[in-house]
């Protein structure tokens, strides 16, 4: 009862309320979340009706339909679904030839899960510096680090920007390159109209519990190279032949053979089922819900002094379902803001601590990396998730307006 009554108030606007109360559970139930996954009775139901219909909870007929209708929204690119976005980046390098021996450019900021799914392979993660307007790859860095050994490329489609594709396809080709695209902030986002995952060389994506749709945990690969797309369906069933297929028909397969290695990666029937549910939700609700808080945001701080929005020239291609919202805070009070921010209950985001300063990833003090590392000291990310609201959104705003004075 009374957490209701607060509750009440508080979406009633008495923001301060939630400073002036000490107690715990009610100071985390206010609290602004910086992500969210967003489930209703609908998912309960879709996993409901897998276990107690069906009854097989493996890999079988939901993950197919599942497939299926990622590939229909990916303008009927081939899709295959494993248990979670670095699992898939894993399989779509392998499928690639990617192994011991070989590099990988790669940004350095970026989630770890890109670097360790390089390093999987066996393959050495190259670090590459960004474009510190966007957080981009620079490209000019693949003329730089580019060798012998350099096998493949991973762009990472950081907060969901996709930047100058074109030119980075046609660089990539110059030297030989493959290409697996990190599109795990991307899911529903257009490029020149295209979906991403549509049109690249290889597109990984992750339905994690706070991506743009969620499995539980899950990822998918995608992309018209039918030749790694079978590679990657044997790959995450322990590398069985056609296994996939004879899961899609409910049997198993006795006897089999075996050339690649594999690993246990497919995803579930009950994964699917959440999956598929989000999906409906997508364009109609969540997408339309991130594009309008993005813009508040946007809007709002487009010309405040002490803070730098992101973006590039590029922008204007694209059709972005935003999963994150970094923001550059200069003067050195990035650090101040987010003391700020928890003092007040929101919860901010620092997206990425770039992997060249973790031990296991320094390859010895000679790498720097000057954008990346001046981006790291300046970015925050605000809440963003379709369960915020616009007066939530406003009093963030307020907040960082008020703290930058
Ligand atoms: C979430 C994420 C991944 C990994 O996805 P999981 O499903 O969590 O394994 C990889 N790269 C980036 C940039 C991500 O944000």
């Amino acid at each position: 009862m009374l957490s209701f009554f607060w509750f009440f108030f508080y979406d009633e606007k008495i923001y301060n309320f939630r400073v002036l109360n000490c107690d715990v559970y009610l100071r985390r139930l206010l609290m602004i979340r910086l992500s969210k996954s967003i489930l209703s009775q609908d998912e309960v139901d879709a996993v409901a009706k897998v276990i107690l219909e069906d009854g097989y909870l493996g890999m079988g007929k939901e993950v197919q339909f599942f497939e299926n209708e990622l590939s229909s929204y990916l303008e009927n690119t081939p899709v295959a679904c494993v248990n979670s976005g670095t699992a898939a980046l894993h399989l779509a390098l392998q499928a690639l030839g990617v192994g011991f021996g070989d590099e990988v450019l790669v940004p350095s900021f970026t989630f770890l899960a890109t670097y360790q799914a390089i390093s999987s392979t066996g393959a050495t993660p190259v670090s590459c510096d960004v474009n510190p307007s966007s957080g981009l790859l620079e490209l000019s860095e693949i003329d730089k680090l580019v060798t012998k050994k350099t096998k493949a490329l991973v762009y990472v489609h950081y907060a969901s920007r996709c930047g100058h594709l074109k030119a980075l396809y046609e660089k990539t080709k110059q030297y030989g390159l493959r290409v697996v695209e990190d599109a795990a902030h991307s899911f529903g986002c257009r490029y020149e109209g295209k979906k991403i995952g549509s049109f690249g060389d290889v597109t990984c994506f992750s339905f994690d519990g706070i991506k743009n749709i969620t499995s539980g945990e899950g990822g998918a690969i995608a992309s018209n190279d039918l030749e790694v797309m079978n590679k990657v369906r044997d790959s995450r069933l322990l590398g069985i032949h056609k296994d996939s297929e004879k899961r899609y028909l409910g049997q198993r397969s006795w006897d089999f053979d075996v050339t690649e290695k594999g690993w246990r990666y497919h995803m579930s029937n009950i994964m699917a089922a959440i999956g598929r549910t989000q999906l409906k939700k997508l364009d109609n609700n969540f997408a339309l819900k991130r594009k309008e808080f993005y813009k508040l945001y946007s809007n709002a701080l487009a010309n405040v002094s002490g803070l730098k929005l992101l973006g590039d020239e590029f922008d204007s291609k694209q059709d972005i379902v935003p999963h994150i919202f970094p923001i550059r805070i200069l003067n050195k009070k990035r650090d101040q803001l987010k003391k700020i921010f928890e003092e007040n209950e929101i919860q901010a985001g620092i997206h990425y601590k770039p992997n060249h300063l973790l031990t296991f990833y320094s390859r010895g003090e000679e790498t720097s990396l000057p954008a990346t590392e001046a981006l790291y000291e300046e970015i925050l990310s605000l809440p963003l998730h379709p369960e915020l609201t616009a007066k939530k959104i406003e009093f963030i705003i307020g907040l960082i307006k008020k703290s930058l004075l």
